[in-house]
């Protein structure tokens, strides 16, 4: 009877225990699957009108995203290279910046264009699907009357479908960033004759070499950067002959860069390292 007793004791503690963490268990797991930042949407929206009457610094906001280009590699390249010591010189160069973790495209282009981390803005992986939870400059510039265009960066076009007028969609592939660019400079010429523009033009050349030959110190990765900086000097060209490059604020920038063997998305100092050029032509 003493025994039997002992038995149902145990059985019925371990019972208790199985019940009680499977319970602990479903409810983590719960709480994972349908977490929300609760952060996001805590900035307020500026209102400018409290601010004051602005000047726009220039009528076109055009912004070249050259994806996974690593700043090492691109600052390497310039004591050989002329045409990348021509576009590192063409306006102010900041080469030392730091990109939000994790260190990839979709989370960092967020952050570019709202000026806050993840945790604020709530896009923390490439397969983020929803909209921004913050404020970002698209929305302003729009309400300034800018005219919101994009060329080759689907997910800049997700995240501001509420206020873009034109995005050509260029698949990852072969040619990209050429027809990409092309495709952004169609756009600008067709609307900025009557109205202010705010272009995004986005170049994935680097980042879908660097992905298959293993980043930095391939030779194939390092000729993507500097075929796909040719083309956007021949952009820049272009945009002063048709007299379109006077009236830009131009910004080429990049959103993270590679490690050796080929990734990014940690916390490695080349990864994380980024840049940007503003170019502005004086009036
Ligand atoms: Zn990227």
């Amino acid at each position: 009877m003493k025994a039997y007793t002992y038995i149902v004791a145990v059985l019925v503690v371990v019972a208790l225990i199985s019940y009680t963490s499977g319970y602990t268990a479903l409810n983590a797991y719960k709480s994972w699957v349908n977490y929300s930042n609760p952060y996001a949407g805590a900035l307020e929206r500026v209102r400018y009108g409290d601010v004051g009457v602005f000047q726009p610094l220039a009528d076109n906001l055009v912004f070249i995203l050259l994806d996974g280009v690593t700043v090492d590699v691109l600052l390497d390249l310039r004591k050989s290279n002329s045409d990348v010591d021509r576009l590192l010189s063409m306006g102010a160069l900041y080469a030392n910046g730091l990109s939000i973790t994790p260190s990839y495209s979709v989370p960092a282009r967020a952050s570019i264009l709202t000026g806050a981390p993840p945790e604020i803005h709530g896009v923390s992986s490439n397969e983020y699907k929803g909209s921004l939870g913050v404020d970002s400059i698209v929305r302003v510039a729009w309400e300034r009357g800018y005219t919101i265009l994009c060329s080759g960066d689907g997910s800049f076009k997700r995240f501001f479908r509420d206020y873009i007028r034109e995005c050509v969609d260029v698949e990852e592939g072969a040619g990209h960033g050429a027809i990409s660019l092309a495709a952004g400079l169609d756009l600008l010429r067709r609307y900025s004759n009557t109205s202010k523009v705010l272009l995004w033009i986005g170049v994935a050349d680097a980042d879908m070499i660097g992905h298959r030959v293993g980043g930095p110190a391939e030779v194939e990765y390092n000729a993507t950067i500097i075929n796909i900086i040719r083309l956007t000097l021949e952009l820049v060209e272009t945009l002063k002959r048709e007299g379109l490059l006077n009236k830009t604020l131009l910004v080429i920038l990049n959103d993270h860069g590679f490690k050796r063997g080929g990734h990014h998305g940690g916390l490695e100092p080349e990864v994380r390292r980024v840049f940007h050029i503003i170019h502005r032509t004086s009036r």
